[in-house]
């Protein structure tokens, strides 16, 4: 069967069994890995030198659509594009616009996607018209040299242009920090009020330890309970009970009168009720961020009866989602505690 034949059968099936695991969880977000290349290179995700992955391995955007269709039929509502940076992958506008077609029919709530933001004035308004309606963009600092530092290849001017870009294309931006130990941490409430001055929220991320790369990432370590009170010395936050479907928890800032998200897997385990999987861009569904287990759904997706393979190994899926994530950061023991980059999941 070709991909454009199963294609049609998903669509003349509709909706199929909704994904739920072996714990209840209704399985409705996705984040979706289209490439594992970056145009940054920043310390905590990545090494300086990395080796990717061969063309050949990687989905291609017609499989990428299948997959994701496919979970989209099984009840998934909420599909984040991530990377690597997902810009830079070739014709991925193409994707967003195949994609943008279930916003069309009520099958998708939301179309999103996360970048460093380097690509957004040439795609912004592209990604707009396809259906996308908000972006988070990675911003740890607003130091040119420190930005520079950190994401080794980048400028602090390619974000900050992205924001500008999107926003002018009318996408709605939420910035993503990664708090660091002795690299930002000094400036945790200039990053607040940039963002709130712009019309950003923002959200603070734990640095979490996977893949190897050049840095102690237990001495980076900082964490989010620390910076909201630091925050709290200052302004006055009130907490929120919405969730984004996400694993941020987030607080109202009465004075900027903007939002603050944490993300604290390290300190604050939010497995309970998780509604995700990830992946990655060689087809790999990864149940559990913080977990190896997965199941490949390159080799269903190529398979001689794809509908089969899917839906059986989907199943399986559902079975092996495990409970909670147990990573952390042991400064006795500074190997990552899970191989695989962030790049190659998506964050
Ligand atoms: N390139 C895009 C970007 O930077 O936004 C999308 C992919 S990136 C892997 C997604 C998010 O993961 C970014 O906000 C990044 O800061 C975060 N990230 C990467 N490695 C991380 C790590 N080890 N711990 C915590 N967050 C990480
Ligand atoms: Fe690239 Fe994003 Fe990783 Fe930075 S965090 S190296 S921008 S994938």
């Amino acid at each position: 069967m070709t991909i454009q034949q199963t294609q049609q059968q998903i669509q003349s099936d509709g909706a199929g069994p909704q994904l739920i695991d072996g714990f209840g969880r209704h399985i409705t977000y996705v984040r979706l890995s289209v490439t594992d290349r970056c145009d940054f290179r920043c310390t905590y995700c990545m090494a300086e030198q990395m080796s990717f992955l061969p063309r050949k391995e990687l989905l291609t955007l017609e499989e990428l659509d299948l997959v994701a269709s496919t979970l989209i039929a099984r009840g998934v509502r909420k599909l984040r594009i991530t990377g690597g940076e997902p810009l830079v992958r070739k014709g991925v506008i193409g994707l967003f616009e195949k994609l943008g077609r279930h916003i069309d029919t009520g099958m998708l709530d939301e179309l999103t996607l996360t970048t460093n933001g380097s690509q957004l004035p040439r795609h912004a308004r592209a990604l707009y018209q396809a259906g996308v309606r908000r972006v988070n963009i990675s911003l740890d600092t607003l130091n040119a040299d420190k930005f520079a530092e950190i994401t080794r290849w980048g400028t602090l001017d390619q974000p900050l242009d992205g924001m500008k870009a999107a926003q002018d294309a009318g996408l709605k931006v939420k910035l993503n920090s990664v708090a660091m130990q002795g690299v930002n941490d000094g400036e945790m409430e200039a990053l607040v009020a940039f963002a709130h001055e712009n019309g950003a929220d923002i959200t603070f991320i734990e640095t979490m330890p996977l893949g190897a790369v050049d840095r102690d990432r237990a001495a980076d370590f900082l964490s989010l309970q620390s910076v909201r009170q630091q925050l709290s010395q200052r302004w006055t936050l009130t907490d929120l009970t919405e969730t984004t479907g996400g694993p941020a928890r987030y607080v109202w800032c009465e004075q900027t009168g903007g939002k603050i998200g944490f993300i604290t897997p390290m300190s604050h385990n939010f497995c309970a009720t998780c509604n995700r999987v990830r992946l990655t861009c060689t087809g790999q569904l990864y149940m559990c961020l913080g977990h190896d287990d997965r199941v490949d759904l390159r080799a269903a997706v190529r398979s001689d009866a794809p509908m089969a393979a899917l839906n059986h190994a989907l199943a399986l899926a559902m079975q092996q989602k495990p409970e909670k994530h147990d990573f952390s950061i042991d400064p006795a023991d500074p190997k990552p505690a899970l191989s695989r980059h962030m790049s190659v999941t998506g964050g």
